[in-house]
C-alpha cells in the first residue's frame, strides 16, 4: 500500500533479508533437497511482506508456497511469483474459477466440500487434508470411503495429501506419543491408498516444529512457517534438532514528544499509572492498532539508547507512553526498539509475545497495515 510510504518516519518494520537467507540454508540442512521446502507465507508472510519474501525465495530456487486464502495466493501470482501455491484454508466454491485461472492448489477440507467444489464443473488441482487428531480440517484418516470418494471426482485433480500435527512443538512424553500416533496413521493411510493404486501425489505432515522435532520423517514437502522468520513460538520452546536461526524482523519507532510529570500525576486513559516521583515521559507513535497488545500496558518494556524502559499507562490505539527518566541525554527523535537489537540488548519477539500472553506467530501476523516495511540486504 503506497500510502504507507508517508508513514515511514512514524513507526516501521525492518526486514533483514540476509537473515532470511541464513534461515533458509539452516532449515535446508535438515532436508534432502530444496524441492522439499514449502514456504508458508500466509498472513503477509507472518507480517514480513509476502510478495517480497516470496521473491527472495524464488531467487534461492524455492518454488513452493502455502498461504491461507485465495486473495493471498492471487497477490503472489499478480506479482510474478513462480511455482506451486497451495491454499491451506477455505475458498468458497463460487470462486473456484480463480483457482484455475491463477494455477493454484486448493486444500480439500472434507468430502462435503469436495462435492460442492466438483459441482462447479471447473477443473482444479487439489491437496487432500487428512485429520489425524487435530480435528480441524481434513477427512478422518480412517474414513477411507470418503477419501476414495474425493479421488473419484471428475473435476478435482489430486496432486497431494497432507496432515497437520497439533503437539509437535512439545517434547513431553504424552505429546510425543500423540504425535507418533498421528504420523503412524498418516503413513498407514498413504500405504493403503498406494495399495489401491491411487497416485497420492505429494505428501506432507511437518510444519516448523514437525521438522525440528521429527527431522527423520521423509515426506515430499515440509511446510515451514515460523522458523523461516527465525523465531520460536515461545521463549520456553525446546527442540530436538537445534539449528541456528536469526530473527528477520525488527519493530521500531521513535520518541516524538517529551514531557515532565510531577509526583502523583497520572498517565493515559483510565489513569492507571501514577508517578511516584517526578518523571520524564516520552510519547511513541505506535499503539494497539499497529499490533502491540494492550496487555503490555504498565507491563512491557522497550529499548531506548541501549537500555530497557518501561511502558507506562495504557497502550492507546495509535500511541503509547514510556518512562525515560533514567536515560541520559534523551531527545525527541530518539529511536525506540520494540522488537530487535539496540546496542548490547535485545528484545525478542518471543519475549514480548510471552508478556502479551501469546506466541510469536500471533504477534508477527498482527503487525498492522500502517507499518511500512523497510528491507535491508547486507
Ligand atoms: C500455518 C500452517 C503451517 C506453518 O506452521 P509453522 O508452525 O508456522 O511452521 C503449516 N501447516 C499448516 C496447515 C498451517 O496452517
Amino acid at each position: 500500500m503506497t500510502y504507507q510510504l508517508f508513514d515511514q518516519k512514524r513507526s516501521w518494520i525492518e526486514i533483514d533479508l540476509a537473515s532470511l537467507r541464513y534461515n533458509v540454508r539452516s532449515l535446508l540442512s535438515l532436508m534432502k533437497s530444496k524441492e522439499q521446502f514449502m514456504a508458508v507465507i500466509k498472513a503477509d508472510a507472518y507480517g514480513h511482506g509476502a510478495v517480497r519474501i516470496a521473491q527472495e525465495l524464488n531467487k534461492m530456487d524455492i518454488y513452493c508456497f502455502a498461504v491461507a486464502t485465495l486473495s493471498e495466493a492471487i497477490e503472489l501470482r499478480e506479482n510474478g511469483i513462480q511455482g506451486d501455491i497451495l491454499i491451506l484454508g477455505y475458498t468458497d466454491p463460487s470462486q473456484i474459477s480463480y483457482i484455475q485461472q491463477y494455477h493454484l492448489l486448493q486444500t480439500i477440507t472434507d468430502v462435503t466440500y469436495a462435492l460442492a467444489m466438483d459441482e462447479m464443473n471447473i477443473d482444479i488441482d487439489v491437496h487432500i487434508a487428512i485429520d489425524t487428531g487435530m480435528h480441524r480440517l481434513g477427512s478422518g484418516y480412517n474414513e477411507i470411503n470418503q477419501i476414495e470418494a474425493i479421488y473419484a471426482l471428475k473435476h478435482l485433480h489430486v496432486k497431494g495429501i497432507f496432515s497437520h500435527l497439533c503437539v509437535s512443538d512439545s517434547l513431553k512424553e504424552e505429546d510425543k506419543e500423540f504425535t507418533e500416533k498421528q504420523i503412524q496413521h498418516y503413513f498407514e493411510l498413504i500405504q493403503t491408498l498406494k495399495n489401491k493404486n491411487y497416485n497420492v501425489g505429494k505428501t506432507h505432515i511437518q510444519s516448523s516444529y514437525g521438522l525440528l522435532n521429527y527431522p527423520h520423517l521423509c515426506c515430499d514437502y515440509v511446510r515451514i512457517g515460523i522458523s523461516l522468520y527465525g523465531v520460536y513460538s515461545s521463549p520456553y520452546d525446546q527442540v530436538k534438532s537445534s539449528i541456528e536461526l536469526q530473527p528477520v524482523l525488527s519493530l521500531k519507532s521513535k520518541i516524538i514528544l517529551l514531557r515532565h510529570v510531577k509526583m502523583d500525576e497520572t498517565i493515559g486513559y483510565g489513569r492507571t499509572y501514577k508517578a511516584s516521583k517526578e518523571r520524564i515521559i516520552a510519547v511513541v507513535p505506535i499503539g494497539y492498532a499497529d499490533g502491540l497488545s494492550r496487555i503490555l500496558s504498565n507491563q512491557g518494556y522497550v529499548l531506548v539508547r541501549g537500555e530497557k524502559v518501561p511502558i507506562v499507562g495504557r497502550i492507546c490505539m495509535d500511541q503509547m507512553m514510556i518512562d525515560v527518566s533514567d536515560i541520559r541525554d534523551i531527545q525527541v527523535g530518539d529511536q525506540v526498539t520494540i522488537i530487535g537489537k539496540d546496542g548490547n540488548i535485545y528484545q525478542s519477539c518471543e519475549n514480548i509475545s510471552d508478556e502479551s500472553h501469546t506466541i510469536s506467530n500471533e504477534t508477527l501476523s498482527r503487525l498492522g497495515y500502517r507499518l511500512p516495511r523497510i528491507y535491508r540486504d547486507e
